[in-house]
């Protein structure tokens, strides 16, 4: 029997990679998005196929899906931090009544369950490298307290599903993942430097550029999902790369790498931007054997054809007014 996904935000930047890795796997896809922040080009080359199917839906209302589900992977949420800056009430509604919603749909249908969750629950993090164990530093009413009290309270409700309704659960936290079909003007330093770079712009760095970042690449996030869906590992596991590196650091790179004649300039540091953030991958590794394979330069190396294309396509736009 073929099983069957139902992958939420499956539109978006890492869950159109998801759909295409489950249907590379031999699985049916239901892809549910209301294209908030993500975009049916992510997926219309999965269109032509009988094991494909897009449904434009909101999760914060009620899920309605015929038919068998093995597994739901939940990724809907505005994910970068100008996304769910701009939309602040969507992102907390997405990441409660959302995955309550979600959770509903697994219980009814006796499917397996993965919450997209982040290294954004360890906030401002005062334990460096962050263990799953550490509880966090989070700042509950300022700006960014939006998507990280969204996403801690997901992982609360997906523990209470499993304890009480005895859903089968998995936790991921999801550190600072970057790839093809980013959006260029998301807004996170990815696709800001990038198109940045290739315009020949300056690159904005935000305070003094010292705070740090571990960047993964996409192909290895999929396959961390992948073995842990696979896994029977309930609580939450951390997946990213413990490559840390300083944003200014960042910068340069992406400069030296585009052959850019870009400068960089200073802007200000947004509140409660995290001071440093490297995933510790000790559970990862034993619990999937898992471990990042793509090096940076490898992965902007894949990235940058993206970007390229799309700064191209902005370029030849013809201009407003
Ligand atoms: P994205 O913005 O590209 O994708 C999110 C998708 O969710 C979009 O397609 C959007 O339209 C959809 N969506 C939002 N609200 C919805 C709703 N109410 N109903 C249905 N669909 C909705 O972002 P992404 O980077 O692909 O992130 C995907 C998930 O992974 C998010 O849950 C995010 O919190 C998590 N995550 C991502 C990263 C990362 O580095 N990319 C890091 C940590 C966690
Ligand atoms: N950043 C930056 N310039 C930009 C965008 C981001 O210096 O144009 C910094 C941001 O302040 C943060 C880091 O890069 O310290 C990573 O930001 P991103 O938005 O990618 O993700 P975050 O890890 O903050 O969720």
């Amino acid at each position: 029997m073929k099983q069957r996904a139902v992958i939420t935000g499956g539109a978006g930047f890492l869950g159109s990679h998801l759909c295409e890795r489950f249907l590379s796997e031999g699985w049916d896809v239901l892809c549910v998005d209301n294209l908030l922040t993500g975009n049916k080009d992510n997926v219309a080359h999965l269109e032509a196929l009988d094991s494909f199917e897009f449904l434009e839906h909101d999760v914060t209302k009620y899920i309605d899906v015929d038919g068998p589900v093995d597994a739901i992977l939940h990724f809907a949420s505005p994910a970068s931090p100008i996304d769910y800056l701009e939309l602040p009430i969507q992102t907390l509604k997405v990441g409660s009544l959302g995955t309550h919603n979600a959770l509903g749909l697994a219980r009814a249908k006796g499917a397996r369950f993965l919450i997209a969750s982040t290294s954004e629950c360890y906030g401002d993090p005062l334990v460096h490298p962050q263990t799953e164990d550490y509880w966090g530093n989070v700042n509950p009413v300022g700006p960014r307290g939006v998507y990280d009290e969204a996403k801690r309270f997901s992982e609360a409700m997906t523990m209470a599903y499993h304890r009480y309704h005895g859903v089968d659960t998995r936790i991921i936290r999801i550190f600072n993942t970057y790839g093809p079909r980013m959006r260029l003007n998301d807004g996170r330093a990815l696709p800001a430097f990038m198109s940045q770079a290739l315009q020949g712009k300056p690159l904005t760095v935000f305070g003094d550029g010292s705070q740090t970042r571990s960047f993964c690449y996409v192909d290895d996030l999929v396959e961390g999902i992948w073995r842990l869906l696979a896994s029977d590992f309930h609580e939450p596991v951390n997946v990213g790369n413990p490559s840390e590196m300083t944003i200014r650091e960042f910068a340069d790179k992406v400069i030296a790498l585009t052959n850019s004649g870009s400068t960089v300039t200073y802007q200000e540091l947004p509140e409660d931007d995290p001071k440093v953030r490297q995933p510790d991958i000790t559970r990862a590794r034993a619990v999937l054997g898992w471990e990042p394979k793509v090096q940076l330069d490898e992965g902007l190396e894949r990235t940058l054809g993206w970007f390229k294309k799309r700064v191209q396509v902005q370029g030849e736009a013809p201009s407003e007014g």
